[in-house]
């Protein structure tokens, strides 16, 4: 259990990966990790594996695709009584082989649903926890990736993202449309148009929020994590070869354990308490192992977009 004196997290996506090690490097820290995911019994399973203490974590299932799903996990935490000190958007689907588009329960597309309409509702009922979080440094932390950035290395390989004029939101974003922009359907953009929503999310939460109630909303690439489950539906080849790649080629490879533990700094680090910005360790940019802020891409610092695309993702999630 949780005491008063004790710091709470909840980690969407935190039965693999680097949410996973997130969980763990934060509890190690002391703090208490709600592993907020899909499927308990592995996520109870991946703890248990990773030894993180049976009293410092507890499991409450969200499926972040189920907009009804995202609020009923909303209204058990708030049942559990246990105060929100800072808030890891880290679950995310990318399924590059799609054909054709999966629908959420509410009938959007499934990456975008998942990756962002859920979280971004997560993020705007969660605001009221972090308001009245016992901690004197509430935190709101979104994973970003380096593919959302076509001015990165890692970025420029197509397809790139672009939210175009966001048509598609606008048209309701059920079937036929499949894609922000209201394009053809591309599995591996839709991922990539997740990820910059994702990244104008937390700009436009701190625009909005950071003023008036002090929480700190951040985002970060924490390198590129090749090894973990997130490229499991890619073809057999592309997962061998992807990590030897990022090791020895672009040099932007790091291991599940690292980027768990800098997720860990964002959230619970002193030196990261600045809002509105996007941590980076780079790829090829810095060798020396140091965080830095980087700019994000032209159409996630656009602030037009932003304030469009809040607008309608609150819509599309019943929130406006
Ligand atoms: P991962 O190992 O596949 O983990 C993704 C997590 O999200 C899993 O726990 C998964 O649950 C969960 N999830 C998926 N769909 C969900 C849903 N509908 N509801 C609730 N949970 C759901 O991937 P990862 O590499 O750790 O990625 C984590 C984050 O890091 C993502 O935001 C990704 O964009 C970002 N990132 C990754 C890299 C990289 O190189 N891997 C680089 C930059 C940023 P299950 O276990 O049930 O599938």
């Amino acid at each position: 259990m949780a005491q008063n004196h004790q710091s709470t997290v909840v980690i969407t996506g935190a039965s693999s990966g680097v949410g996973l090690y997130a969980a763990k490097a934060l509890a190690q820290r002391g703090w208490h990790v709600v592993m907020a995911c899909r499927n308990l019994a592995k996520a109870q399973e991946a703890a248990q594996t990773l030894e993180i203490p049976q009293d410092s974590y507890t499991l409450m299932e969200i499926d972040l695709g189920s907009l009804e799903s995202v609020r009923h996990f909303v209204k058990n935490f708030r049942e559990s009584g246990k105060s929100l000190d800072a808030l890891v958007c880290n679950a995310a689907i990318y399924m590059p082989l799609l054909k054709e588009p999966l629908r959420s329960p509410e009938g959007y597309e499934l990456n975008v649903a998942t990756n962002h309409l859920g979280h971004f509702l997560l993020c705007n009922l969660m605001l009221e926890d972090l308001k009245n979080s016992s901690s004197s440094d509430p935190r709101l932390v979104i994973l970003g990736t380096v593919t959302h950035n076509p001015d990165e290395l890692g970025g420029k390989i197509p397809p790139r993202p672009d939210l175009g004029e966001l048509k598609g939101f606008a048209e309701g974003f059920k079937a036929p449309i499949s894609m922000i922009d209201g394009k053809k359907f591309e599995p591996v953009k839709a991922y990539k148009d997740s990820k910059v929503c994702n990244v104008l999310t937390m700009r436009e939460l701190h625009r909005r929020y950071h003023e008036a109630t002090g929480i700190t909303f951040s985002s970060l690439y924490p390198g590129c994590v090749a090894e973990t489950p997130l490229f499991r539906n890619h073809y057999p080849l592309f997962q061998k070869i992807f990590p030897l790649f990022q090791k020895y080629i672009t040099g932007g490879y790091v291991s599940q354990e690292l980027a768990g533990e800098r997720v860990a700094m964002v959230v619970a680090d002193p030196e990261y308490k600045q809002s509105g910005i996007y941590w980076s360790w780079g790829n090829r940019q810095k060798k020396d192992g140091k965080s830095f802020v980087q700019r994000v891409s032209p159409q996630a610092r656009d602030d037009e977009k932003a304030e469009r695309m809040w607008e309608l993702s609150a819509k599309l999630v019943g929130v406006a």
